[in-house]
């Protein structure tokens, strides 16, 4: 069994990617995801060696032949995406239902498939690592997540290795139901500010509702005592543990600075050794 575990915020900023680095590392042996598919991240500080590259097809597009069509406008006429004008099909708008090659009299028009991103499979320096990009303006970001953590699985199973860490994407939206969904274990990573606090709570209401464990960091608790102590009591009421409160340290940007994790950067400093004993716990919990 490979089990999955999503580090997850409500937004972005909190320093999701820079704790999930972090535990990676300290992990040693679990194979990386980066699922932020739209905006991935986790490379910077990994430096991944792509390994293979696959085309990520989701979806198709008309094409004409411009030497069969007559330019009888019936094709036009039938998209109800307005996706063609003087027998020309624009790529963008076309949304691949069709249609159009049903109804053509000439036999004019095929499908043909529509690459949305590319998928890779790349080596770090602790570890496999799962991780896709989406090229510009395209969509379906929930699929390539789909296919992000089917890689990374595949990965472990080769390896005999026992979890995929996930680095989620951001928010409550199709990505991140994409990313969470099966898993065994989401760790949220909030801050205490109201939108941190707002966010954490729709996060949790999500993982609720797709029936996976939650468990909370606390990071930069100390810019705000008070917004920290309302998260650990709503945690503390609706029985999410709290794994730890990282504090505020300038040290964190300069590990990121230097593209290394935070144990790399500074093994003996505290918030390290906090993460280790916070891997120690999500270990725990999944073996327990
Ligand atoms: S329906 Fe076929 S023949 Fe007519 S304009 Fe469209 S592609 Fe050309
Ligand atoms: S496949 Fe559908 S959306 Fe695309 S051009 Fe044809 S009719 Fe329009």
């Amino acid at each position: 069994m490979v089990y999955e575990v999503a580090v997850i915020s409500g937004k972005g900023g909190t320093g999701k990617t820079t704790v999930c680095a972090a535990l990676g590392f300290l992990a040693g042996n679990v194979v990386m995801a980066d699922c932020d598919v739209d905006a991935p991240d986790l490379h910077i500080l990994l430096n991944p060696a792509i390994n293979t590259t696959s085309k990520f097809v989701a979806s198709q597009v008309a094409v004409i032949n411009e030497e069969l069509c007559t330019s009888c406008g019936i094709c036009e006429d039938a998209c109800r995406f307005h996706a063609i004008a003087d027998s020309h099909v624009d790529t963008i708008a076309c949304e691949g239902c069709g249609v159009c090659a049903y109804v053509c009299p000439e036999n004019a028009i095929t499908m043909v498939d529509h690459q949305s991103g590319n998928l890779y499979d790349s080596t770090t320096r602790i570890g496999r690592m799962a991780h896709a990009k989406l090229l510009p303006g395209e969509g379906n970001s929930g699929r390539l997540v789909t296919e992000v953590r089917k890689l990374g699985t595949k990965m472990a199973s080769q390896e005999g290795i026992s979890t995929v860490l996930i680095d989620g994407s951001p928010g409550i939206g199709c990505p991140v139901i994409a990313t969470v969904t099966g898993i065994t274990l989401g760790i949220i990573v909030t801050e205490p500010t109201m939108s941190g606090i707002h966010d954490m709570q729709r996060v949790l209401n999500l993982l609720k509702r797709f029936n996976v464990r939650a468990t909370v960091i606390i990071n930069k608790y100390d810019i705000n005592l008070e917004n920290t102590k309302a998260i650990e009591d709503y945690c503390n009421e609706n029985d999410v543990e709290v794994l730890g409160r990282i504090k505020f340290d300038p040290i964190m940007t300069k590990s990121m600075v230097a593209a290394q994790t935070l144990p790399e950067f500074a093994a003996n400093h505290e918030i390290s050794r906090l993460l280790q004993k916070i891997w120690n716990r999500v270990s725990d919990i999944l073996t327990g």
